[in-house]
């Protein structure tokens, strides 16, 4: 590895904390705010009880409500990029729906969201080491629902669509095969290109966000360099994951098509928190084989690759049961 930028890491896995603003309908409903943050301190908050006690939380970061998208990526630009050194990423957003994921990972067209940013950085940063390194990016996007891959960037509106899963190399590692990868070369067309694989996601479903709550949506950058000076090789992985809902599903909700789902998300879910705390706790079994989430990430996740994860929460008084449940989830693989 020619580039050493120093990431300063109590091992690879590291948690940031994102609360959004109350929003209106929040505000006109007179729910108040149980999220305090100390202003001295960039790594903590703490939630209201309804016994007005406190539950403090510490985090790597933690990013209050008025923290826009490029205060964010300042702080995982360093993550992102060190794809170009040849280690394998994974950047999650998990948390309860309506707390904003999809619009740390994505974003909107003016206030675009980490994986744009990602591509623009790596863009930015394979340039400015042309002389030394030559990079080749590429893109897949794909939906994890009820266990089934789904490739995002094929239009299967028309057909029924192809069956997607994770088989093991020749190499030992594992691989979608089929999945399509688009190359970019730049960031003229990089936003189109995730636009219509995000439009894909929720095509197909009569609600479009009450289906994307329910899956997984992974971004994947192949980075493949070659080194000109010596001639040496690296492929490597950097995942942008949109994760499902971590809600726990209402008793009135919980039967057929419903109770499948959620018991799909329960376990995904579940699974990648095991695999994290396996990793953060160092122990040698990791469970990677419980969800199709964890064995397609395997080789992104442990070793020496890096994990960062964005729990996501809501400040408002009648979020406050399953903020305490996000956070105890991301206290507990940290
Ligand atoms: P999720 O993907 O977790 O279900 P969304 O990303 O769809 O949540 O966010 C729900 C709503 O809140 C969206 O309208 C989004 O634009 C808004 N929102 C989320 N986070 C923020 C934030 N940090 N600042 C401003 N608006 C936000
Ligand atoms: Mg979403």
């Amino acid at each position: 590895r020619l580039y050493n930028e120093v990431i300063e890491l109590k091992g690879n896995i590291r948690v940031f904390c994102r609360c959004r603003p109350l929003n209106q309908a929040e505000i006109a409903n007179g729910c108040a705010s149980v999220a305090e943050f100390d202003p001295s301190q960039e790594n903590e908050l703490q939630i209201l009880s309804s016994d007005s006690s406190k539950k403090h939380f510490k985090f790597d970061h933690v990013f209050k409500p008025e923290d826009g998208q490029e205060t964010v990526f300042a702080q995982t630009k360093p993550i992102v990029t060190s794809v170009l050194d040849g280690y394998n990423v994974c950047i999650f957003a998990y948390g309860q729906t309506g707390t904003g994921k999809t619009f740390t990972m994505e974003g909107t067209p003016d206030n675009r969201g980490v994986n744009y940013r990602t591509l623009e950085e790596l863009f930015r940063c394979s340039e400015s080491r042309s002389h030394l390194m030559k990079f080749e990016l590429s893109v897949s996007m794909l939906e994890v629902y009820n266990e089934k891959i789904r490739d995002l960037l094929v239009d299967n509106s028309n057909q029924p669509p192809k069956k997607l899963e994770v088989k093991q190399s020749a190499e030992g590692t594992q691989e979608v095969p089929g999945l399509v990868e688009a190359q970019v070369y730049n960031t003229d067309g990089v936003w189109d290109l995730l636009k219509k694989g995000y439009c894909v996601r929720s095509v197909g479903s009569t609600a479009a966000n009450e289906q994307s709550s329910r899956s997984h949506c992974l971004l994947r950058v192949t980075v493949k360099g070659e080194n000109l000076i010596n001639g040496q090789r690296t492929r490597s992985h950097l995942w942008l994951v949109d994760l499902a809902g971590s809600e726990r599903v209402g008793k009135v909700e919980v039967e057929g098509e419903r109770l499948k789902e959620s018991q799909f998300i329960n376990k995904s879910l579940s699974a990648l928190g095991d695999v994290i705390s396996a990793l953060a706790s160092k122990t040698s079994h990791i469970p990677y084989r419980n969800s199709k989430l964890t064995h397609m990430l395997q080789n992104s996740l442990g070793g020496d690759c890096k994990t960062l994860m964005f729990v996501q929460i809501s400040p408002s008084s009648a979020d406050q049961g399953e903020t305490l449940c996000s956070l105890n989830f991301a206290s507990r693989v940290r």
